[in-house]
Parts: structure tokens; C-alpha cells; sequence
């Protein structure tokens, strides 16, 4: 079971000449699910783009740390390795390359010269994660996402952090495109891997469904780059009748 915390103080970030995420402070603990909700714009998205690293993003001041490691002088590639892991909003289409190649190289603790390798071990857990979800098994051998509707992209998404068993996951949006029953799949696999391993989880999402599921410790509401609000579960049943007026 691990244990840690991904903290994040005071994080300004944007894209060159516009500051987008405007001095950002929360803390997750391992076992923890924290859900970031917020209007559309509000920065959630370049929350998870800049935890993982996506170029085209500059961060103007803050720090972000797992465990005490530096995350933000990191290469993306590190930043997974030391545990960090991220659920696209958007997944891509990755021609040519396999689920399986995809995590056989992204599995933890490999040595560079055995990315490439094919670790039988993992066919089994991928085919084991796909069960619990309800992801279609046949896709585990087709391209990245190649041809997948929208909630299979989530799913696969789901797919690969049960695999790869981060010690930490940022969501976005991962109930966007899924049918209540997916949605309620998902939720309770994220749920499930709080306990199994102490998964800490920063859940981006609009919608109370998915918190109904995946039981949140603390919810955060972002507004214009800032954290305006945080409380328990009952902040997001608070959203969800009032929308976010109040907080913007
Ligand atoms: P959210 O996920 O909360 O809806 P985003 O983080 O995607 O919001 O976007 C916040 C704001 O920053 C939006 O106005 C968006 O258009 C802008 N933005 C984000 N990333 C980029 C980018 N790479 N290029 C230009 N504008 C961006
Ligand atoms: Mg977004």
C-alpha cells in the first residue's frame, strides 16, 4: 500500500503571454479522491497538462512535489515514472502502436533497455482490468484508440491505470461519453484502487454522478485559474443544484 502526497502550492501557469492558472494550492493524499469541479474555461484542463508536463505550457511560479520530488523539473516520461499518471480528456489516436507495447514500455521501474520488450505478465492484468470495466477485450489489440468512440477511449483510459497502478491519477473528465452504466464501472474501479494500493485521485468533473460513485474526501471549485471554494462531498451536491454562479 503506498503512501505520499502529490502537492501542489501555489502553481501559476499559462501559455506564453496569458497566465491561465493563477496561484493554485491543494494537497492529495495517498487514498485520497479529491474532485475538481468548475465552468468551462476555468484552467481544470491546464491543471492536467501541466502536472504531466505538455509542452506548449509555461509555469510562471509554484512548485508541484510527489513524495517530495520535484515533479516540475522533470520530463514527462519521469513524471510517470514517479508515479504520476494522467486520464486525457481528449484521449488520442495512436496509429501504429498497441495497447500492449504502449504499457509494456510505460510499466514502472523498467530499464531503458527493455522498453520494446513484451512483459507477458501484463497481457493478464490488461485482460483481468478490461473484465471489471466492461471494455470490449478485442480492443486490447488494435491500435491506441484507433476507431474508438468516445467512452471507449475513457475505458481504455480506466484500463491503463489499472495496469500500470500509478500511485497517483489525475481524471480529467473521465465520466465525459460514458453510459450510466459505464460511468458506474469506472467509478467504482478508481474507488476500488483507492483501497487496493492507496491510489491518490484528482478527479476533474462536472457532474455529481461520478462523485456519487467515487466517493470525494474534498471537493475543490476552480474559477478564472484559482481555488474559490473546497468542503466535503456536500460542495459538489451544492454545484449541482446551484451551478457555479456563486463561486465565479
Ligand atoms: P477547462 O478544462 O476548465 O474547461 P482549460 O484549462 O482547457 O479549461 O482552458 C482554460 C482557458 O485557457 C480557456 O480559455 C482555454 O481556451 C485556454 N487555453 C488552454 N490551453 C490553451 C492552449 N494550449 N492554447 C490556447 N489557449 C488555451
Ligand atoms: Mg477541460
Amino acid at each position: 500500500m503506498s503512501t505520499g502526497e502529490l502537492v501542489i502550492e501555489g502553481l501559476r501557469a499559462g501559455i506564453p503571454g496569458r497566465e491561465i492558472l493563477r496561484g493554485v494550492t491543494l494537497t492529495v493524499r495517498s487514498g485520497e479522491v479529491h474532485a475538481v469541479m468548475g465552468p468551462n474555461g476555468s484552467g481544470k484542463s491546464t491543471l492536467a497538462h501541466v502536472l504531466m508536463g505538455r509542452p506548449g505550457y509555461e509555469v510562471l511560479d509554484g512548485s508541484v512535489t510527489l513524495d517530495g520530488i520535484d515533479l516540475l523539473s522533470l520530463p514527462t516520461w519521469q513524471r510517470a515514472r514517479a508515479g504520476l499518471f494522467l486520464a486525457m480528456q481528449h484521449p488520442v489516436e495512436v496509429p501504429g502502436v498497441t495497447l500492449i507495447e504502449s504499457l509494456t514500455a510505460a510499466r514502472p521501474g523498467v530499464p531503458a533497455e527493455e522498453i520494446g520488450a513484451t512483459d507477458a505478465g501484463i497481457g493478464e492484468r490488461l485482460h483481468e482490468e478490461a473484465r471489471r470495466i466492461g471494455f470490449d477485450e478485442r480492443f486490447l489489440d488494435r491500435p491506441l484508440n484507433v476507431d474508438l468512440s468516445g467512452g471507449e477511449r475513457k475505458r481504455n483510459e480506466t484500463l491503463q491505470m489499472g495496469v500500470l497502478r500509478p500511485r497517483f491519477a489525475v481524471l480529467d473528465e473521465i465520466d465525459s461519453g460514458l453510459d450510466v452504466d459505464a460511468l458506474g464501472a469506472v467509478g467504482r474501479r478508481v474507488e476500488e484502487a483507492t483501497a487496493e494500493w492507496g491510489l491518490g485521485v484528482l478527479a476533474i468533473t462536472h457532474f455529481r454522478r461520478l462523485l456519487d460513485v467515487l466517493h470525494p474526501d474534498v471537493v475543490h471549485v476552480l474559477s478564472e485559474g484559482r481555488v474559490v471554494a473546497t468542503g466535503g462531498s456536500q460542495l459538489a451536491e451544492i454545484v449541482d443544484r446551484t451551478g457555479y454562479a456563486a463561486y465565479v
